[in-house]
């Protein structure tokens, strides 16, 4: 059977007109108002600047309002924390992005805690996690729950099977595992002090590669059959795990580009819509 190619792209594209739907539905009811995605970006960075930008592009696709705000690399973090503030008192807002990495000497953590857990459509919040970890309700981390929508949407498996994430960042590797722990998978969590990293990789049912350096995950390590999501992305189009001699034995994979990257953006969105539902209603 050839592997299943898991298309973050097509799914992101099915669930784009779903969407398109229920903001056309909530502007007929409110008086055209739509949801509103607050997005913040600190500095310069062009890589930050091209992700801001194809969120509010997203936004756009969908006929969502997005709101920009732009602050200087030298803001700090207490002047951060009060535009959060502001925007969580906005009434107006219903979801907040802020861009990460933000410049270093920023305290990204209380930055991100400061989001109210209502407007947390990134779910970087750590109530956010608690909550989502201990099965309660909250949006979840948009890159891992993106990865879990994707999963869900080929019916993939989880439940019984050993997942194996690499990677233990708040944003991916952490909410990733305990993702795939509340769906019934048995789940190990690398890092880079794990010991004989090849050896837990070779028992992977699923394998998540969230590591953040080019084709470090070998093809060999992984087994006949398995299901392997790739999250990272570098230049030329390659992702943390070799993903080349894989294709024709394994059972399913993420294309890079256009298997995770595209399921993230989208999660955020669809969070928003969400929250911007639960406002409306
Ligand atoms: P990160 O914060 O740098 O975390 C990398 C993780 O990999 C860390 O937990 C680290 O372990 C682990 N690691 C590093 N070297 C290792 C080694 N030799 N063996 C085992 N584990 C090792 O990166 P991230 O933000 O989670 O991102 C991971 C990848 O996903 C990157 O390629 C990034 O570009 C990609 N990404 C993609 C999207 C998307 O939307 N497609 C979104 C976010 C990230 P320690 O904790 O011990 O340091």
């Amino acid at each position: 059977m050839p592997a299943t190619l898991l298309d973050g792209k097509h799914v992101a594209q099915l669930t784009e007109t779903d969407l398109a739907e229920r903001v056309a539905a909530l502007k007929a009811k409110t008086g055209d108002r739509t949801p509103v995605l607050a997005t913040i970006l600190v500095g310069d960075d062009p890589a930050s600047a091209t992700y801001v930008k194809m969120k509010a592009n997203a936004c756009r696709r969908i006929g969502m309002e997005s709101m920009a705000i732009e602050l200087p690399a030298s803001t700090k973090t207490n002047d951060l924390l009060r535009e959060i503030e502001q925007l969580n008192a906005n009434p107006d807002v219903h979801g907040i992005l802020l861009q990460h990495p933000v410049p270093s000497h920023i305290d990204e953590r209380a930055a991100f805690d400061m989001i109210a857990l209502e407007k947390d459509v990134d779910g970087v919040t750590c109530l956010g996690f608690g909550r989502m970890s201990m099965g309660e309700p909250a949006y979840g981390c948009a890159t891992p729950q993106g990865i879990m929508r994707l999963l869900e949407h080929y019916e993939i498996k989880l439940s019984g099977k050993h997942a194996v994430v690499v990677g233990r960042s708040p944003i991916l590797g952490k909410p990733m595992a305990m993702m795939m722990l509340q769906a019934n998978a048995t789940v190990t969590i690398c890092h880079s002090r794990t010991e004989n990293l090849e050896a837990h990789i070779r028992q992977a049912d699923v394998i998540v590669g969230a590591v953040g350096r080019p084709e470090f995950i070998q093809a060999e390590w992984i087994k006949d059959g398995a299901v392997v999501v790739d999250a990272g992305y570098h230049p030329g189009g390659v992702g943390d795990i070799e993903m080349g001699p894989l294709v024709d034995r394994v059972a399913a994979y993420t294309p890079v580009p256009g298997g995770v990257g595209p399921m993230t953006i989208n999660t955020l969105i669809m969070q928003t819509v969400e929250s911007g539902e639960k406002a409306f209603a």
